[in-house]
């Protein structure tokens, strides 16, 4: 399969080239787009072989569901069934990095949502991304657009490098915003909301909005989001998690990469520092994809201080890549 890349500009889409991605989506094929988290490989949420064909392109396991991208909060209702609590939560942060679970209409196939009862809505907070929702005329089932396992792509040289080959459409809006996958929300049960993924939005800010406490699932909760099952976001070179404190005797740091926000007592040869947290959020997946092509062993990753904001999520998305090397 060709797969074509077409450059659009993120603040003023060339309606033509949404159309013809538009149209992709609506006769059932693959097109890769932006989202203010990542970017997305986009499907008809609705057609049960588009779907198919995003599990085949990325190598994602079957019972891994999907998100169903919106461009509105009347096109959700359509989806799943809505309780006060979501629909103000909607109303408060979408278009925006927070995804809710709820329980799925029929209309929904078993497909997109893995075989469960419930279905993963969002509206993203990037205007290709909506102006590709409008115009196929349906909710765009959308994982992240890389290899099931590896970092997700926060550029469209990323999206390549995984997809080329095996999708119809990249469109190349450049880097991302905030650059991890949304924050998920299983708020089926209004008494008691679970925080089923941590991510781009803040947990204070929904907590706030909700007057109440994010629960987490417990590992053998069946509430648990199946995604994170999965050993995720890791490049193809070991990733270690290190603290400023960390005795980094034992690492070759000629051959080792490290990023953080401060700077190392050691002097790796490769190193990323970022100003602030969430440039570091920002700057995670791409840092781990440019990292293992510098023919390095390992990458040393700073461990967050705290879990405030962004920091949650990326301290998820660090643990998730790292498993369990600590030094
Ligand atoms: P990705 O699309 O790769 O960002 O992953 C989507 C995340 O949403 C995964 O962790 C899924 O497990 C989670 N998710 C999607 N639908 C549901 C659902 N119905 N129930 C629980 N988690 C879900
Ligand atoms: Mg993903």
């Amino acid at each position: 399969m060709i797969t074509r890349r077409l450059k659009i500009d993120p603040l003023n889409p060339d309606p033509e080239i949404i159309s013809l991605a538009g149209n992709i989506i609506k006769s059932g094929g693959l097109a890769a787009f932006p989202t203010e988290t990542v970017y997305g490989l986009g499907a008809n949420a609705l057609d049960p072989d588009a779907v198919s064909r995003i599990y085949q392109a990325k190598g994602r396991p079957s019972d891994n569901p999907l998100i169903l991208h919106v461009s509105n909060l009347s096109q959700a209702e359509s989806l799943v069934f809505m309780n006060g609590k979501a629909r103000m939560l909607a109303k408060k942060f979408w278009p925006g990095a927070l995804t809710l679970v709820l329980p799925a209409r029929d209309i929904v196939p078993l497909k997109t949502r893995g075989g469960l009862e419930t279905a993963a809505v969002r509206c993203p907070d990037n205007l290709i991304a909506l102006e590709l929702i409008k115009s196929s005329g349906v909710p765009i089932a959308a994982p992240s657009a890389n290899t099931s396992g590896r970092p997700s792509p926060t550029d469209s040289e990323s999206v390549y490098h995984d997809m080329n080959g095996k999708i119809d459409l990249i469109l190349d809006a450049g880097s991302v915003r905030v650059g991890i996958e949304s924050t998920v929300i299983d708020i089926s049960d209004p008494d008691r909301v679970l925080l089923l993924r941590p991510g781009g939005m803040s947990r204070a800010l929904i907590e706030d909005a909700l007057n109440m406490t994010l629960e987490r699932p417990d590992s053998q909760s069946s509430k648990r989001s199946p995604g994170t099952r999965y050993k995720h976001y890791a490049p193809s070179i070991p990733v270690i998690i290190c603290n400023k404190d960390s005795r980094l005797d034992d690492i070759n740091i000629n051959h080792a990469g490290y990023m953080g926000v401060h700077e190392p007592h050691e002097n790796f040869s490769r190193k990323i520092i970022f100003a602030s947290y969430s440039d570091y959020a920002h700057g995670l997946f791409a840092g781990f994809r440019e990292l293992e092509t510098q023919g390095l062993s390992c990458i040393l990753v700073e461990w967050p201080e705290d879990d405030s904001g962004i920091n949650e999520g990326l301290r998820d998305r660090i643990t998730r890549a790292a498993g369990n090397n600590k030094i």
